[in-house]
């Protein structure tokens, strides 16, 4: 009996041992880079990203993504040490929402100059985070970066998930980098926080019509993969979908909640947090068709 107990013990410890180490296993590491380009370096701390230009005359960073974590951004500078030791000249914001931009005053301190759109600029100077860096250079529509034989345009495509962002082109890459507003096969988050309607298409057209082939988000979406025009015009096509749908809803009179309970877009089902946030989609344009906010 003592011996069978024992067997069962010893089995049930292995099975703990095993399912653990798979769990461990399967888990993503905390932080990763991957090489884009020659020179252009996609940077990732948990479900944050960041791109970085690592060039002989200095580094372009982006977003410091340490909000409430400064240990991401001590990994972020070890691992652009880790590729060059050129001195990093610039840090991008891309937006001013804090989870991308706080925690950058270890740039700072080795003598980045900080950009941002005006408006990210005179929204931090208003908040004054301790944890934020103010920017020291604010782009209007159009800011060009040249450093080491790369060429960096930051666009403002208007208004979308804030009134602020930038998008970083390299044309001769044909790369950009957008945040927030254009997620990959996945839905809007929540009900579009600080998000502008119907601006959010334009902005959507104006990435269109810039040249490039493949685009970095913000947050690693479809299984890490990168954005293709054909992601855009997808969303787009997901969010005019939506709007129709609440529209009419709004016009039977079933907005906020009876909408919010049966719009269904089953055409996006397998796309990421579709049951989490659909409602809060829903919500945002019950309040825009339903209300005129
Ligand atoms: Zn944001």
């Amino acid at each position: 009996m003592t011996k069978r107990l024992l067997t069962s013990v010893a089995a049930l410890a292995a099975f703990l041992v095993l399912a653990l180490w798979g769990s461990a296993a399967a888990q993503e590491p905390a932080f990763e880079t991957r090489k884009i380009t020659d020179t252009v370096y996609l940077f990732r701390y948990g479900t944050h990203q960041a791109m970085f230009v690592a060039t002989p005359e200095g580094v372009i960073a982006t977003d410091p993504i340490g909000y409430l974590r400064p240990e991401a951004v001590q990994a972020y500078l070890a691992e652009i040490r880790r590729i060059t030791p050129a001195p990093i000249r610039y840090v991008v914001y891309s937006h001013h929402h804090y989870d991308h931009i706080a925690g950058g005053k270890p740039f700072r301190e080795q003598g980045a100059t900080f950009v941002a759109h005006r408006k990210a600029e005179a929204r931090l100077v208003q908040l004054q985070h301790p944890d934020v860096v103010i920017p020291d250079v604010g782009v209007d529509n159009l800011y060009i970066i040249e450093l080491g034989g790369v060429r960096l345009e930051l666009h403002y495509v208007g208004r979308n998930h804030s009134d602020n962002s930038l998008v970083m082109l390299l044309p001769k890459e044909r790369l950009l980098f957008t945040v927030d507003f254009i997620p990959i096969e996945t839905l809007q988050f929540r009900d579009l926080p600080d998000g502008y309607l119907p601006d959010w298409f334009d902005s959507l057209d104006r990435v269109l019509a810039l040249d490039w082939d493949r685009m970095i988000p913000g947050h690693p979406y479809a299984g890490g993969r990168l954005g293709t025009k054909e992601d855009v015009r997808n969303l787009k096509q997901y969010m005019t979908d939506l709007s129709d749908a609440v529209k009419q809803a709004a016009a039977e009179g079933k907005c906020y909640d009876r909408a919010m309970q049966e719009i269904r877009l089953p055409k996006y089902e397998k796309w990421g947090n579709y049951d989490r946030f659909l409602p809060g989609n829903i919500e945002r344009f019950c309040e825009y068709w339903g209300r005129g906010y």
